[in-house]
């Protein structure tokens, strides 16, 4: 009779972090490593990575072990996945199986893919010094046999300095050396994608390219997935799932503007930082990483100002064929605007009205930039001054044009007839200023301007980014409102005016990271403008009720460098990252007594570790401390100058039942 064999499989599902993370199974047939399999388990049957298989009973005494119900696909994960998938549930406090999971895109056929180029124009591009000697730099000692070679670049320099189009040169030059080389372009958010990959489609057949994002259909992606597992895809163009694809031989990794929060996967397990993945991801394939940005990240400068990253620095190009003139900024003090001279109400200024009718004269475009969507940021009981807020979440319900108010956490609508939960009182006040205020308000001074409005509410869809960007790119609107989604990367020749309508909206939340945060949208939204190629300079204007502030003066002047200064001086003073590694630990539970408990006896264990140079705060609420029916309380371990997690504080955050997050690197911490 011929012998069974014994698998060992991760089932893709949450096992406790203090056990062993794989069971054993039986086969009739040996089923090879990294294997996609189907496995009964508690009931019911899941997917399961195969990572061992033996012929070997001898030790097994009684023990009865069920069979595999099938083999999925097999050889499914590349040997560097599945060390990549270890290394993230190591860092990150996360089981394994949950970890996999993000390995194994939906398996489904495509239908048409689509491979749209809608704005192919080929320019001739003539390289500067500074952008030659950047090429140089990176794509040289490539040979593993290049004996020591610098593995981090930070390409530093302003919006138009030319960044893309480096990454793009080094590409073509490491391509023709190396047949098989792949390349993975890291972008943050999708509303990028769009003109990025056209970029790329300027350069590169559709066939060599492939993207991955969440929002293609299942189907592309899982196509994708497979082009870039045969090799056949050689640049890979993504937000931060793609740093997990199967890569064959990848390069180099380009990510652009790489101080983009959305890098992180903040809300859910694993709470991953691609960049840090990706620093791993370069360490297994032996490649090399170029982070791109005007405003780089805190902890990325500082890195590149002590060497441990390569800076290379590019100034703003100057176009020899435009009469490109300077970007010209202006501070609108709001207090004077409304109180002290002017007497105007509405949230638009003078200046800032005046100068959109100039822009709408000449036929030159407009973006207005508000941080919050809706009608407002909140809303108040007129009789009793409560805040209405989501019955699910304890986070203030935001009104919308509809007439109801809606959850931006939950997706809880209220009907049109709303009482104070307080005092059932029926008067509210919508306090603040979102999108569709300012839409409405615009739509009031400029009724024959073509008007569009941009926040996660209007643009649900990889559809609608592209249409907004092709509507836009075409001069089919005139004024564009929107958050901070529409202010990263897109190149648009035609924005004559940025307005910044509330720049004080940007410090409402205090975070160790707000200054960074603040910083980086006022000179991205700025960024926007000031590339025209015409008679018309770019002009924006910020509006404030605080002109004296640093962040604001200094972005309005786009002087990373001496926000930089302060910047790290407070951080260092304050022991935050980059001069120390944080751990944010919540515990969720719709028991409030529970939360309560839990949270003190953690604290309380890890006190008792008493562990050098490791700082715990006490349990505390977090901005909102309800969600979806949950109460919160979280403890921040702070671990100073970045030494390494001690075995007992890993020990203590492994043995955490699963009410508890984990968020190591959380990109806030309140
Ligand atoms: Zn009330
Ligand atoms: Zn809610």
């Amino acid at each position: 009779m011929k012998k069974d064999y014994i698998i060992d499989i991760i089932p893709l599902t949450r096992l406790p972090m203090n056990r062993q993370q794989h069971f054993s199974y039986l086969s009739r047939q040996k089923i090879p490593v990294r294997s996609l399999v189907s496995i009964p388990l508690f009931r019911r049957d899941l997917g399961g990575i195969v990572v061992n298989n033996r012929s070997d009973f001898s030790r097994m005494g009684n023990i009865r072990l069920k069979y595999v119900n099938k083999i999925i696909e097999e050889s499914f994960l590349t040997e560097k996945q599945l060390e990549l998938a270890q290394f993230i549930s190591d860092y990150y406090f996360c089981p394994l199986g949950i970890v996999l999971k993000f390995f194994i895109p939906r398996r489904v056929k495509a239908r048409n893919i689509e491979h749209g180029t809608w704005n192919a124009n080929k320019k001739k591009i003539i390289l500067t010094k500074e952008q030659q000697n950047a090429i140089e730099e990176i794509s040289k000692n490539y040979l593993p046999s290049g004996g020591l070679q610098t593995k981090n670049f930070l390409l530093y320099g302003p919006s138009s300095s030319g960044k893309t189009e480096i990454v793009i040169q080094i590409i073509k030059k490491l391509k023709a050396s190396d047949k098989n080389s792949q390349f993975l372009i890291l972008l943050p958010e999708i509303m990028t994608a769009a003109q990025i990959i056209d970029r790329y489609l300027d350069h590169f057949s559709s066939d060599e390219i492939a993207v991955l994002h969440s929002k293609i259909t299942k189907g592309e992606f899982y196509a994708n997935w497979q082009k870039i597992k045969s090799g056949k895809a050689r640049i890979i163009i993504g937000t931060r799932m793609a740093v997990l694809a199967p890569f064959q031989s990848l390069k180099l990794i380009a990510i652009e503007e790489e101080q983009d929060i959305s890098f992180k996967q903040w809300d859910m397990n694993p709470r991953y930082d691609t960049r840090t993945v990706a620093e791993k991801l370069v360490e297994i394939n032996q490649a090399k990483i170029v982070r791109i940005s005007a405003t780089p990240s805190v902890e990325t400068y500082y890195k590149a100002i002590n060497k441990e990253y390569k800076l290379l620095k590019l100034p703003k190009l100057s176009l020899p064929t435009a009469n490109c003139q300077i970007l010209d900024t202006t501070i609108i003090d709001m207090r004077k605007e409304r109180w002290k001279q002017i007497n105007n109400y509405s949230p638009i200024s003078k200046l800032l009205q005046s100068e959109i009718a100039y822009a709408l004269k000449n036929k030159l475009q407009v973006i207005l930039f508000i941080n919050h969507q809706g009608m407002s940021s909140f809303t108040v009981c007129i009789r009793c001054k409560s805040v209405l807020k989501c019955p699910k979440c304890d986070r203030a319900l935001v009104y919308s044009e509809t007439g109801t108010y809606k959850c931006l956490h939950c997706n809880y609508r209220t009907t049109i007839l709303v009482s104070c939960s307080k005092c059932e009182g029926t008067n509210f006040k919508n306090v603040g200023l979102g999108t569709e205020k300012i839409e409405k308000e615009i739509n009031n001074i400029f009724p024959n301007a073509k008007i569009k409005r941009a926040d996660a509410e209007s643009l649900k869809k990889s559809k609608e980014h592209k249409k907004l960007y092709q509507d836009f790119s075409q001069g089919k609107i005139d004024i564009l409102i929107g958050t901070q989604m529409i202010t990263k990367g897109w190149d648009l020749p035609q924005v004559k005016l940025v307005g910044i309508i509330s720049a004080d909206s940007l410090f409402n939340i205090p975070d160790f990271t707000t200054s960074e945060k603040a910083f980086q949208n006022i000179t991205q939204a700025i960024g926007r403008t000031g590339r025209i190629r015409s008679q018309w300079s770019g002009k924006a204007i910020i509006q404030t009720f605080n002109p004296e502030n640093f962040i604001i003066k200094n972005a309005a002047k786009a002087n990373y460098e001496s926000f930089y200064e302060k910047e790290i001086e407070e951080r260092e003073t304050l022991k935050y990252p980059p001069f120390s590694r944080l751990i944010k630990i919540v515990f969720q539970n719709i028991n409030k007594k529970r939360t309560e408990s839990e949270t003190e006896i953690i604290y309380q264990s890890l006190k008792a570790l008493s562990l050098k140079n490791i700082k715990i705060s006490q349990p505390h609420n977090p901005l909102v401390p309800k969600i979806r029916e949950r109460f919160r309380k979280q403890l921040i371990i702070k671990i100073i100058n970045n030494q390494k997690i001690t075995n007992q504080l890993e020990r203590l955050l492994e043995k955490l039942s699963s009410d508890w997050i984990v968020d190591v690197d959380p990109i806030s911490i309140v």
